[in-house]
């Protein structure tokens, strides 16, 4: 009797848990101003290297995203804690009394000592906050500061933000851990900063590494950030960074999305 009911009884829920699934909310994967990236679930928000203040004079490439959020879970992630990365009055505002910076743990007594409340963490070691997991992994600074990527993992979904890194060793590494990525967030400006003779190594990855450090991360999408900007001699970046990495990404073979700040996509979780 109770194996006729089994069998009559699991398609049933078979199908129930199928509809579970397929109504799983998406993410919302929106592009903020400069290297910014914002994630948003049913309940909770999560910012990667958000800015709001202008440090572009009003020339911020693409505008000025404003940095908001409408749900009760808030989590920052920050690269690095160079300005362009780390804002942190934005940061204490959208996050308020309840919202987390959440870092590695190399600058979580600094960013402490700014005020915001943070959860720290070594590279490689997952926390996990608000149906996310968040893993720092290894990045290289171009002036030797302390510096991480994000992998951001939720549901099925994983994604990879690189913030501004030169191309390094680790890729493969990474990629061994947590590939394939659904998307990767990764700057492209290959900008040249200043210094006198004016260096002709790039302090952030060029279009061509970045498109390199995608396939090599295994990425089925490749979104650039970190570009747009350049003010010689002080910080003079790659030509058309944003057509070089699209024409390499075409001839590689991999997809390649330009989300001007505030588009977005979505993705099933
Ligand atoms: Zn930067």
């Amino acid at each position: 009797m109770n194996q006729i009911r089994n069998r009559v009884l699991l398609p049933g829920l078979v199908a129930a848990l199928a509809a579970q699934v397929a109504s799983a909310d998406p993410v919302r994967v929106e592009r903020l101003t400069w290297a910014g990236v914002k994630f948003v679930t049913a309940d909770t928000t999560v910012f990667v290297d958000a800015v709001g203040t202008d440090l572009w004079d009003g020339g911020a490439p693409g505008g000025l995203v404003p940095v908001t959020a409408d749900t009760g879970r808030r989590y920052a992630l920050v690269t690095h804690a160079h300005n362009d990365h780390l804002d942190v009055e934005t940061l204490k505002t959208v996050l308020g009394d309840r919202g987390y910076v959440i870092c590695h743990e190399s600058m979580a007594t600094y960013l402490a000592s700014r005020g915001l409340r943070v959860i720290s963490t070594p590279s490689w070691v997952p926390v996990s906050r608000g149906g996310f997991t968040f893993t720092a992994v290894p990045a290289v600074d171009g002036f030797g500061d302390d510096q991480v990527s994000w992998v951001i993992a939720t549901g099925k979904r994983r994604f990879l933000h690189a913030g501004d890194t030169l191309w390094h060793g680790h890729w493969r590494r990474i990629a061994g851990q947590f590939s394939p990525f659904d998307a990767v967030f990764l700057p492209i400006n290959g900008v040249r900063v200043s210094g006198e003779p004016l260096q002709e190594t790039p302090a952030v990855m060029t279009p061509a590494q970045a498109v390199d450090a995608a396939i090599a991360l295994e990425a089925k999408l490749m979104v650039p950030i970190h570009f747009g900007h350049s003010s010689p001699p002080d910080y003079i970046e790659a030509d058309d960074p944003l057509g070089t990495a699209r024409a390499a990404a075409s001839r590689r073979g991999l997809a390649f999305r330009h989300l001007s700040p505030g588009e977005h996509f979505a993705i099933q979780e």
